[in-house]
């Protein structure tokens, strides 16, 4: 998506050889003309699959959720990173290893918002390692729901997850992919 690797080479900064800041647009300011599109590419993308449902993750997933189901009517789940009070017993839980805090997390989703008739389109941030979409598609699979598909804003192709999330055989669509972060400069693929 030509506009979202625009605004990746104007704002995001390169932290080290793995790890890309995005907090202008997307991770802390958000930029809801630039959400809006990504929103239109994502239902693009998604368009021959029947999605009743999307889910994410907290908080960065939201914002482009939000506006692809906004276009598609439909809600958006967000699974929690924190322990809420609610029982256990009402919630689905996986664990993922933060690839940004490295330290293994729960994340939780309540059983009433995603059942077994539901069509869900799975939309994250970042992909690295594949961790957080693998914890969101348990969620899902826990739930009895199908999955329609994985939408990713950014992959970094040069980790595993984009690799490892495509040999399930779901359909997985990044909006940019890069290729590489060495010398402090984004390449794309
Ligand atoms: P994974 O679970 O695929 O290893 O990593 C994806 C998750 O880690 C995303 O939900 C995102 O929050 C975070 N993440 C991974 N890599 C980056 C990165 O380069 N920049 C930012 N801002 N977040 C990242």
């Amino acid at each position: 998506m030509q506009l979202l690797q625009q605004k990746i080479r104007e704002e995001g900064r390169v932290l080290s050889n793995e790890v890309l800041k995005v907090d202008s647009f997307l991770n802390h300011q958000i930029d809801p003309q630039l959400m809006q599109e990504i929103g239109l590419e994502f239902v693009r993308r998604f368009e021959s699959k029947e999605i009743t449902k999307i889910v994410t993750l907290e908080s960065s997933g939201i914002a482009p959720s939000v506006m692809t189901a906004l276009q598609l009517q439909v809600p958006v789940v967000f699974a929690r990173k924190r322990k809420s009070l609610t029982l256990k017993d009402d919630v689905y839980v996986s664990e993922v290893y933060s690839f940004t805090k490295q330290e293994k997390n729960e994340i939780a989703m309540s059983k009433n918002y995603v059942t077994a008739d539901d069509h869900v389109l799975i939309i994250d941030d970042f992909l690295a390692n594949g961790e957080a979409a693998f914890g969101l598609i348990d969620l899902v699979n826990q739930a009895g729901a199908v999955i329609s598909g994985i939408g990713i804003v950014i992959e970094k192709s040069f980790q595993p997850g984009g690799d490892r999330l495509r040999e399930t055989g779901l359909q997985v669509e990044a909006l940019a992919r890069i290729a590489s972060l060495e010398n402090g400069e984004v390449s794309f693929l």
